[in-house]
């Protein structure tokens, strides 16, 4: 497998001690829902306040230019899991672009998540919060590698119930009862409608309780919340105490959610041994006025392909491990799945295609990310591609506007990253042989991808 490969080889020609294999780590993803590039404190937010999330981005790694695999839920969390584009498991379509409550597909059985690969090593694995890659029995996390779950399996503005307000005004003064989601435990509902107000508090709880019970014993956790998705709901002790508003009141309860979980593993002295990582699924919706969040000074947000819709602010701790630095290299979701395999010895699926790598060499030694390239999925088409500093459009969508038809690029747009990420200045003229490489990579990309059954059009 080519990322244990490359672990192992840049150990030996280093002549240093990668942990490849330590001794059965632990992992914690924390994945956030909609939550944009510029919404925390030590992301270059003005007025909310993170200080849990500052300080692990200051006692870890703050990677600036980390990526998901899609620019809205389902299939980012396809790709997370699987460390493979979505397109490879048919969780993207160009006509539903996420699972709904009467969808009748899923993950496929097939494919093989990190609680899968983890299971097999091993450890403990649990699911908690927004699962989105199928509610019926046979796609939930139970189904798929995970010994326990306990979430809205579903974005939290499904199951609208028809005598709500309708359109924004629904979500301007949100009730838990607009939206009738279920809470469910393993393959259980136990609460309907979930009461949202006390979400991000019990998930905490539940991760916080399974870190103790399982402090002799390896174990993962996705704690994969359902906020700052719109309806924004937070707990009465946070409402009304930020200076962002509601929206504040919702990312400074999930920072409060991170202090928790980072201070557990601190008193169970497990601070040394797990490696957490905390990012988000696609941008902000930036529809939803304040209620949406920031993408800081990237473009665009949820739904589409420029940065805002992409690029994650994205925090990697394991103290003693990884060396706190900055990290101004490419990374993505995809890569969970390699690195995570080469940190706990667990063998990644070496008869498929993975798009992922083995971010080992920068996590613990600040050495250039072996990732060159990010191609970003709008649906089953691919409508930019990054290569190095370079990013080419060949089709742009801005997202949620109305705007009916991708509008197409010949000559693609392309802009400079590191001078431009705003994306503001489009420069292709003077950089054609850039995209004569983009070109090739997409096509080389493209001739990889083989036709499988699409998921999410299933009703
Ligand atoms: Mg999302």
């Amino acid at each position: 497998m080519r990322t244990a490969i490359s672990c192992l080889l840049l150990a030996a020609l280093l002549n240093i001690s990668l942990p490849c294999a330590a001794s059965s780590p632990n992992v914690v993803v924390i994945f956030c829902d909609d939550l944009g590039y510029g919404d925390l404190a030590c992301f270059g937010h003005p007025t909310i306040a993170t200080p849990n999330l500052d300080r692990m981005a200051s006692e870890g790694q703050r990677w600036t230019e980390f990526y998901v695999a899609a620019c809205v839920c389902t299939p980012s969390r396809a790709a997370l899991q699987t460390g493979r584009y979505p397109i490879r498991s048919g969780m993207c379509s160009n006509n539903r672009r996420v699972l709904f409550p009467d969808s009748t597909g899923g993950l496929p059985a097939s494919e093989i998540t990190i609680g899968q690969m983890l299971k097999a090593q091993g450890y403990s694995t649990h699911a908690i919060g927004k699962w989105h890659l199928g509610h019926l029995p046979q796609y939930l996390p139970t189904s798929h590698g995970y010994d326990s779950y306990f979430g809205i399996p579903y974005s939290n503005d499904m199951d609208a119930v028809s005598d709500s307000p309708k359109g924004k005004a629904r979500f301007w003064n949100p009730e838990i009862e607009y939206w009738n989601v279920p809470l469910m435990r393993g393959e259980q509902i136990v609460e309907r409608p979930a009461d949202q107000h006390t979400i991000t508090r019990r998930y905490t709880e539940e991760a916080v309780k399974l870190i103790r019970e399982n402090r002799q014993h390896p174990f993962f956790i996705y704690l994969a919340h359902n906020l700052p998705h719109v309806p924004l709901f937070a707990s009465k002790e946070f409402t009304g105490t930020s200076r962002r508003g509601l929206y504040g009141d919702v990312i400074e309860e999930i920072d409060w959610s991170v202090g928790q979980i980072l201070e557990t593993l601190r008193a169970e002295g497990l601070d040394g041994n797990t490696m957490v990582v905390f990012t988000s699924d696609n941008g902000p919706w930036l529809t939803f006025d304040a209620h949406g969040g920031s993408a800081g000074l990237l473009r665009d947000g949820k739904g589409s392909t420029w940065e805002g819709g992409m690029r994650e602010p994205t925090i990697f701790w394991w103290p003693g491990r990884i060396t706190p630095s900055v990290v101004r290299e490419m990374g993505s979701t995809l890569d969970l799945l390699p690195t995570i395999a080469a940190i706990t010895g667990a063998s990644a699926p070496s008869d498929r295609l993975l798009d992922g790598y083995d971010l080992a060499p920068t996590l613990f030694h600040n050495l250039p990310s072996p990732r060159e390239s990010m191609f970003y999925y709008h649906g089953q088409e691919v409508f930019a591609v990054r290569h190095g500093m370079f990013k080419a459009h060949f089709k742009t969508k801005t997202s949620y506007s109305g705007q009916r038809d991708a509008e197409v690029h010949d000559p693609p747009l392309l802009f400079h990253l590191g001078h431009d990420p705003s994306e503001k200045y489009d420069i292709a003229q003077e950089h054609s042989h850039a995209i004569d490489t983009i070109h090739q990579l997409k096509v080389e990309h493209e001739s990889t991808i083989e036709q499988v059954e699409n998921q999410l059009d299933k009703r």
